[in-house]
C-alpha cells in the first residue's frame, strides 16, 4: 500500500467526519485508511446457495434452507421451556428450536407453508438443529433484494447505538475502495504471488470487502492469511539472525576425551536416529560463535537424558562447567544418581543443590564451584540463588521448562560474561509451527522416535462405579509382580479438599490391599523431602506395590517395573498432564495400562480429553488437541495470551498456511537476508513500514 496515502486519518474520509472518527478511533482502534482496510468482516452471510438437509456438515458456518414446517410442540425440561419445531425438505428433516419468543412464533409460523431458513446448525445426539433460526416464507425472500454476501464487521454496542450500524460501515468501506483502490500497491514479491497463484494485494482486499463469489473471498481471506503469517515470520526470522550476529557464545571448538570414551565404552544402549540427529544439530550450534539457544522436544521416554549428558560432556571437554536444573526435588535426585552412574569411569565432578541440600553442604558447593571444581551441578531452583556462581559456566541445560519461567532462564545468564549456551528440555511438546512462531529466537530439536522394543500402553476410561473391577485389575498385575500407581489430582484453588480426597483414597485402598500381602507406598507435596525421598525408593527397589500419589510423580520419575498408571478424576487434569502422567508406565518390558477414572458427569471438553487419551499415545497429536482445547495463551504454562494479535489468520485452524508462510520466509532471507534484490523490494517496503507504524500493526508486543 502506499505509506503517505493509507496513513490519513480516516475524518478525512467522506462519510466519516470527526465525530464518527473519534467513535471508530475509540472503539475500534482505527485511525487511518490503512487500519480502516485493515478492518476485515468477521464473516459473512452466504446467501447464494441453498443447502439440502442430507448435505449438512457438523461444521457448516451459516446456512440456509428451504422446507416446510411439519411440527412445532413445546417441551418442558427443568422449569425452562423451549419451542421445538420440526422441518423438513425432500432429503431429510432438522428441528429447529426457540428459547425465547415462543408465543409470537407459534402464532406466526404456518405448518406446511414453505420457508427459507437461515443460521447455525448444531450436531446433538445424532441431529442436527437449528437455534432461532432467521426465517421468512419463500414467497417474501423472493421479492427481496440482496447482495450476494454480506460482510458482517466488528463493532461495539456503542457503535450500533451512536448508529454505525453495519450497513452504515459498509457504506464507509465503498467509499474508501472508490477513492484509495488506485494507491494499494502490491505486498508480496511476483514471484511468490505467481508460483502459489496468490490473489494481488489489490484483488484479495477488494474481495475480503466485496466478495463477488464464495471462491474469490476463499481465496482473498488465503493471501491475507498468508501475508499476516508470512511478515510475522520475516520479523521474527531477521530478529533471530541479529540475535545470532550479535549475542556471542563460547565456541567449544573440540570433541574431547570424555565425549569420545563415553561414546565408545560407556554407552549402555544403541542411539536411536532421533538422538543421533539432535546431538549433531546440538554439536553444531556449541561448535559456532554464537550462543546456543535450543529447544528439545521429545515425548517421554524417548531419551532426552542421554542427549543432555553428551552436550554435558562437550562443555566439560571443552573447559566449562554445566549445570542441569529439573523442575522437583525428586526428579534432581533422579538425575543425579542416574548421571553419576554413567558417569562413573570417567574422571569428572558431579554435585546436586536442592532447597533441602545442608548449609554446610552448600557452602563447600559454592566454594567448589567458584574455583571450578564442579564439572556438573545438578539441581531444582537452588541454582538460582544469588550465592551460587559458577566460575565458568558454559551450558545450562533446563529439563521440563513448562515448570520455569522465561525470566528465570535469563537469571542464569547473568552469571559470567558470556551467556552460556542453553539447552531446554520438554516432554510437553508444542506444536512445532506454533513454537517457531512464538519462540522465533529458539532453534527447535525433536526426538520423534522411542527406543526399540517398547509396547504401547493400553489405555481405557472406566467409571467410578466399576472401581471394584479396577481393583480386581491391580490384584492381578500385582500377583504378575507388576508394581502400580494411583494418582489424585491436587489443584491448588482446592487443595485442602483435594488432600482430602487423596487420604480418603489412600484409606480406602489401604482396607482393600491390606498388609501383609500388600504393601502401600504414599507420595505428596506436604511430605517432608527425606520422606518423600523414602517413600519414593521403598517403591523403587521394589518394597512397595502401590504409589499413591499427586502429582509430585507427574516428570520424570523412572520406575521400570511400574506398569499400570490408574488416575482418579481423571477429568481434572489437563491433557498434557495425563500424557506426563500416563508416560510413568510403560518404561520396562511388559504390557502397561492406563486406568483412567471419572465420575459419569463429564463436560464435553473433558469427554474430548479423555477420548483423545484412549485414542493415541502420539505426544504430538496430544499437543494439537490440548491446543485446540485450550488455545495457545495458555500452552507451557507461560502467559503468552496477547503475544500474537492476529487480525484474519487462526493460528490453530491455520495451522497449514502458518507453515507455509514459515517455509516461504525462511527460504527468501536465506538467500536474501537483508532484503536487497530488487524482485524483493514490496518484501523490505512493506517491512520497514511495519517497523515504522508498529503502532497500527501491533502483532508482536
Ligand atoms: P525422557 O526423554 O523422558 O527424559 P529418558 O532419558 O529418561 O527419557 O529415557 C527413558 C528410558 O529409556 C531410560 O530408561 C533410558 O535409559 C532409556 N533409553 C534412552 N535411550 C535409549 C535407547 N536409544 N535405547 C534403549 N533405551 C534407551
Ligand atoms: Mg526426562
Amino acid at each position: 500500500m502506499n505509506s503517505n496515502f493509507f496513513q490519513t486519518s480516516i475524518e478525512y474520509l467522506k462519510g466519516v467526519g470527526p465525530s464518527r472518527a473519534k467513535l471508530l478511533k475509540k472503539e475500534l482502534g482505527i485511525f487511518t485508511f490503512q487500519d480502516l482496510a485493515n478492518l476485515f468482516p468477521n464473516r459473512y452471510l452466504d446467501r447464494t446457495q441453498f443447502y439440502k438437509i442430507s448435505q449438512l456438515e457438523k461444521n457448516n458456518a451459516e446456512v440456509q434452507i428451504i422446507g416446510k414446517l411439519t411440527q412445532i410442540k413445546t417441551v418442558s425440561q427443568k422449569n425452562k421451556k423451549r419451542l421445538i419445531a420440526k422441518f423438513e425438505d425432500d432429503s431429510g428433516s432438522i428441528e429447529l428450536v426457540w428459547f425465547k419468543g415462543h408465543k409470537w412464533i407459534k402464532e406466526n409460523l404456518k405448518l406446511n407453508n414453505l420457508y427459507v431458513i437461515f443460521g447455525k446448525t448444531n450436531w446433538f445426539n445424532g441431529q442436527f438443529s437449528m437455534p432461532h433460526p432467521e426465517m421468512e416464507t419463500l414467497k417474501t425472500y423472493e421479492k427481496k433484494l440482496r447482495p450476494v454476501m454480506q460482510p458482517v464487521y466488528p463493532s461495539t454496542e456503542l457503535l450500533s447505538s451512536r448508529g454505525i450500524s453495519n450497513r452504515v460501515m459498509f457504506g464507509i468501506m465503498e467509499n474508501l475502495f472508490f477513492e484509495s483502490k488506485d494507491y494499494i500497491f502490491e505486498t508480496l514479491p511476483k514471484d511468490v504471488l505467481e508460483s502459489y497463484h496468490l490473489l494481488s494485494k489489490k484483488e484479495a482486499l477488494i474481495n475480503i470487502h466485496f466478495p463477488q463469489n464464495q471462491h474469490l473471498l476463499t481465496r482473498a481471506q488465503y493471501r491475507l492469511k498468508f501475508e499476516e503469517f508470512f511478515y510475522i515470520q520475516i520479523q521474527l526470522i531477521r530478529k533471530n539472525l541479529l540475535h545470532k550476529a550479535k549475542i556471542k557464545g563460547y565456541p567449544f571448538s573440540k570433541i574431547g576425551d570424555n565425549f569420545n570414551l563415553f561414546y565408545k565404552e560407556f554407552l549402555p544402549f544403541k542411539l536411536t536416529v532421533a538422538q543421533k540427529r539432535v546431538i549433531k544439530e546440538i554439536r553444531n550450534d556449541l561448535g559456532s560463535f554464537a550462543q546456543m539457544n535450543r529447544l528439545l522436544q521429545g515425548d517421554v521416554g524417548s531419551g532426552k537424558t542421554i542427549v543432555a549428558l553428551m552436550s554435558i560432556l562437550i562443555a566439560i571437554d571443552n573447559g566449562f562447567q554445566a549445570c542441569l536444573m529439573a523442575p522437583t526435588e525428586i526428579l534432581s535426585v533422579q538425575h543425579y544418581n542416574g548421571l553419576v552412574s554413567l558417569c562413573k569411569k570417567l574422571n569428572i565432578s558431579i554435585f546436586i543443590l536442592t532447597g533441602s541440600s545442608k548449609t554446610s553442604d552448600r557452602k563447600i558447593i559454592h566454594k567448589k564451584l567458584e574455583n571450578g571444581k564442579i564439572d556438573l551441578l545438578i539441581g531444582t531452583h537452588a541454582l538460582l540463588e544469588d550465592k551460587v556462581k559458577f566460575k565458568n559456566l558454559g551450558l545450562a541445560i533446563i529439563d521440563e521448562q513448562h515448570r520455569f519461567g522465561v525470566a528465570q532462564r535469563s537469571k542464569l545468564w547473568r552469571k559470567n560474561n558470556l551467556p552460556p549456551h542453553i539447552l531446554v528440555m520438554t516432554a510437553t511438546p508444542i506444536p512445532r509451527t506454533l513454537a517457531m512462531s512464538v519462540y522465533g529466537n529458539l532453534d527447535i530439536s525433536i526426538i520423534d522416535e522411542l527406543p526399540p522394543g517398547r509396547k504401547q500402553i493400553k489405555t481405557v476410561h472406566r467409571f467410578d462405579a466399576n472401581r471394584l473391577r479396577v481393583f480386581k485389575f491391580i490384584k492381578d498385575e500385582i500377583f504378575k509382580g507388576r508394581q502400580v500407581y494411583i494418582v489424585y489430582p491436587l489443584i491448588q484453588e482446592s487443595e485442602a479438599l483435594d488432600y482430602k480426597d487423596l487420604m480418603d483414597g489412600f484409606e480406602s485402598i489401604s482396607r482393600e490391599f491390606k498388609k501383609p500381602t500388600y504393601q502401600i507406598s504414599i507420595v505428596h507435596g506436604k511430605m517432608k523431602a527425606k520422606d518423600k525421598e523414602f517413600e519414593m525408593n521403598r517403591f523403587l527397589k521394589g518394597e512397595t506395590q502401590i504409589m499413591i500419589a499427586t502429582t509430585v510423580i507427574e516428570v520424570g520419575v523412572n520406575v521400570p517395573n511400574a506398569s499400570v498408571m490408574i488416575i482418579e478424576s481423571a477429568e481434572r487434569f489437563g491433557l498434557s498432564q495425563l500424557h506426563q502422567l500416563r508416560g510413568r508406565v510403560g518404561r520396562g518390558a511388559d504390557q502397561s495400562y492406563c486406568v483412567l477414572m471419572t465420575s459419569h458427569k463429564l463436560s464435553e471438553n473433558a469427554k474430548t480429553r479423555i477420548e483423545t487419551m484412549v485414542k493415541t499415545s502420539d505426544g504430538f497429536e496430544i499437543a494439537e488437541v490440548d491446543l485446540k482445547l485450550r488455545g495457545p495463551g495458555d500452552l507451557m504454562g507461560t502467559q503468552q495470551s496477547g503475544i500474537l494479535n492476529l487480525r484474519i489468520a487462526d493460528i490453530v485452524k491455520d495451522h497449514e498456511i502458518l507453515k507455509f508462510a514459515r517455509s516461504t520466509a525462511s527460504e527468501i532471507l536465506k538467500k536474501d537476508p537483508s532484503l536487497t534484490l530488487p524482485k524483493n523490494k514490496p518484501i523490505k517496503m512493506t517491512y520497514i513500514q511495519l517497523k515504522k507504524y508498529k503502532n497500527i500493526w501491533n502483532y508482536i508486543s
